[in-house]
């Protein structure tokens, strides 16, 4: 970040504001733990924070701390949409462009305080007034362990602050086995038990709270998975019938596509799932090695991301979708 951005957010958070934080639709480990973190970073500072979540957050992260306090868009538009236009300051964390928020968007458009976005996604907007972003990161919560520590603040970091960060640390990295996973992301790790944290019960939270019905969707996905050998690619289906049968609850899915990577010799993997209710399919894509997904999900499928782990959405049958989807393998190197 910037010094001349650092030195102004300082001078802004001298006096107690009202701020706002904001995570991406459908947020995920990592936008949780970020703005919850910060949530908690600012309440300690004397400043009246609130975050608000585009649309419901998943079950298996609403044990972290703050959870309950978070506001939902979908569910009270009005309420939150006044919040957010009487702030004096607004973070948008764990996202690159503003339609990443939905139909908050619109909302987000008309904002006249000055944004603040950090983020570790590719290709940045450029709607913040500062911009904290780093594709080098694995996760914004190693971001925003960073961005206290440029406020000179490190020291208020306790065991809730530091059980937020440590949450989206563990998720985006794939529980510490991505590439992007440094040294550094260890250093801090280290420093977030040291404050307290049980690392060991944050992945019992976020990994073993499992529901009978959601190990069962999962062995249906499995059966559904085809594998292309000669395109070193596999690929999952579920049908909205299938998310039906097996009572789909938001999150169910959540890492499901990692499994086609599993497969000795597969380094492109993707799950395609049908959303009757939001019309789209919903896709999840991911890789090993040199092949970029961010921008295949771009170039093919109204989205993006990172490298190695990128999303997009089809306005296509899931018949038609996953039929583009084989005839484009023909057509790329892997
Ligand atoms: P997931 O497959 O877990 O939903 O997303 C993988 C990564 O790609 C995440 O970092 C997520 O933020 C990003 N991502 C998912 N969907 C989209 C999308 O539609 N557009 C963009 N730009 N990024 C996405
Ligand atoms: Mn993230």
């Amino acid at each position: 970040m910037k010094k001349e951005a650092i030195f102004a957010l300082q001078e802004l958070l001298a006096t107690p504001k009202k701020i706002v934080i904001i995570p991406h639709r459908s947020p995920d480990g990592d936008a949780m733990g970020s703005t919850l973190a910060l949530y908690h970073f600012l309440q300690k500072e004397h400043h009246t924070a609130t975050v608000i979540s585009p649309n419901d957050f998943p079950n298996f992260l609403a044990w972290l701390p703050g959870s309950d306090k978070v506001l939902i868009y979908e569910n009270n538009k009005e309420v939150t949409s006044n919040i957010i236009l009487e702030a004096d300051l607004i973070f948008t964390l764990d996202f690159n462009a503003l339609h990443r928020t939905g139909e908050m968007e619109q909302v987000l458009t008309k904002v006249t305080a000055p944004m603040v976005m950090i983020d570790h996604h590719q290709k940045p907007d450029t709607f913040a007034t500062y911009t904290y972003s780093d594709t080098a990161y694995g996760s914004t919560c190693e971001m925003i362990y960073n961005f206290i520590g440029f406020l000179s603040k490190t020291d208020v970091i306790d065991t809730t602050i530091a059980t937020c960060i440590y949450t989206g640390i563990a998720t985006d990295s794939g529980s510490f086995r991505f590439p992007s996973t440094t040294s550094t992301t260890h250093r801090v790790v280290a420093d977030l038990i040291d404050r307290g944290i049980n690392n060991s019960e944050i992945h019992n939270q976020l990994f073993d709270n499992n529901s009978y019905n959601r190990l069962q969707l999962l062995g249906r996905a499995l059966q559904n998975m085809k594998v292309f050998p000669e395109y070193k690619t596999s690929y999952i289906t579920l049908s909205q019938k299938e998310l039906d049968e097996f009572h789909y609850e938001k999150g169910d899915t959540e890492g499901v596509v990692n499994y086609g990577l599993t497969i000795k010799g597969i380094l492109f993997a993707a799950i395609f799932i049908e959303h009757k209710d939001e019309k789209i399919i919903k896709i999840s894509f991911r890789s090993q090695g040199s092949f970029d997904v961010n921008q295949f999900a771009r170039d093919h499928f109204n989205g993006g991301g990172h490298i190695n782990a990128a999303g997009g959405k089809s306005y296509e049958s899931l018949q038609d979708t996953v039929k583009k989807f084989e005839n484009l393998l023909t057509k790329i190197t892997i």
